[in-house]
């Protein structure tokens, strides 16, 4: 994994080349900006290439360093992160007591604090003094994607490098190239995902292909039905997560349902393997009827914010549906 392979943060890819091209290194940095855009990677890319033996614009990926920051063995370099929770004091006096002797391989230790935010106040503390006399050759870098719940005694101490959003287009190439999907798929996802690669690749995961292929089975009376829609919600109410991804695989049949019935562009519809059924629907099911789904979708989404019952949502759902179909 080199800078290249990071896509879409060009701006802050760039500075980060500047920086060790023109050797003019910070002692803190704070990579901050949305979830899923490359932040961790970046930093871990930094490390390396601040260390790397033959960098010529891109670590080398083969020397030791390269091979040993991949491999998260190398003792010069650590990544703080927390599952849930807090980053404990514990945990970062450990590595402050590490900070007084010399790196044992590196020309510059390196300390990546993932989700910085969550530093506990006598973290933060201990860790602002050595914000304020860092050692010579180590250099601190905050990964934060709400850098605001940082205290401002330790973002005044950091050179702050900003991530954004990861443009549609990009997404939409990433998933292209990474998982295979058509370019269809791949746009709605890349839609879907509010620019963020994590979430575009989690969207087209197989667990989550596989929920969108129960759903549209079910919906379409096609394939290895599993159950029936009640069987579904029953099994996709118990997580949280699994619901709205079962919720939104709903919303993207019946949308596509209505834009076939307005629009008789085929590169609007997503779910184009589902064609032959959407289209005997179509006929069957009113306009009115199926915005009537959707706006039910919409309360779904919003109840869900109130605490509704999630099994509740989806067998009503399932009715209506049912209803609408027969
Ligand atoms: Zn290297």
């Amino acid at each position: 994994m080199g800078f290249d392979e990071i896509k879409g943060q060009d701006r802050a890819i760039k500075i980060l080349r500047q920086v060790i091209n023109n050797k003019h290194l910070a002692h803190a940095y704070l990579f901050h900006g949305p979830d899923g855009v490359g932040k961790k990677k970046a930093a871990i890319t930094f490390a390396k290439a601040l260390n790397c033996a033959d960098f010529e614009d891109d670590v080398c990926d083969i020397c030791v360093s390269c091979r040993k920051i991949n491999q998260g063995i190398h003792p010069d370099v650590t990544l703080i992160q927390t599952e849930k929770g807090e980053i404990k004091i514990g945990e970062i006096r450990n590595i402050i007591k590490g900070m007084i002797y010399k790196p044992l391989e590196a020309k510059n230790r390196i300390v990546i604090v993932d989700e910085s935010e969550r530093f506990n106040l006598s973290a933060s503390n201990a860790f602002l003094k050595t914000l304020e006399e860092p050692p010579a050759d180590t250099v601190i870098i905050l990964v934060s994607s709400n850098p605001d719940m940082l205290p401002q005694t330790v973002l005044s101490r950091c050179h702050r490098i900003a991530f954004s959003n990861i443009p549609t287009r990009t997404l939409t190439d990433i998933l292209i190239e990474k998982n295979g999907l058509t370019p269809v798929a791949a746009d709605h996802i890349a839609n879907l995902a509010n620019g963020s690669v994590s979430k575009a690749l989690s969207l087209s995961s197989e667990e989550v292909q596989g929920i969108r292929m129960d759903i549209l089975s079910v919906l379409s009376g096609k394939g290895n039905v599993k159950g029936n829609l009640f069987d579904l919600a029953e099994q996709y109410s118990k997580d949280e997560k699994i619901f709205y991804e079962a919720l939104d695989w709903i919303y993207t049949y019946f949308r596509d349902i209505i834009m076939m019935k307005v629009q008789s562009d085929l590169n609007l519809i997503i779910n184009r393997d589902f064609y032959d059924h959407m289209i005997s629907l179509k006929e069957k099911i009113s306009l009115e009827t199926l915005l009537d789904i959707i706006e039910y979708i919409k309360s779904v989404y919003k109840g869900q914010e109130r605490n509704m019952n999630r099994q509740l949502a989806l067998d009503v759902l399932g009715i209506k549906i049912m209803r609408s179909i027969a």
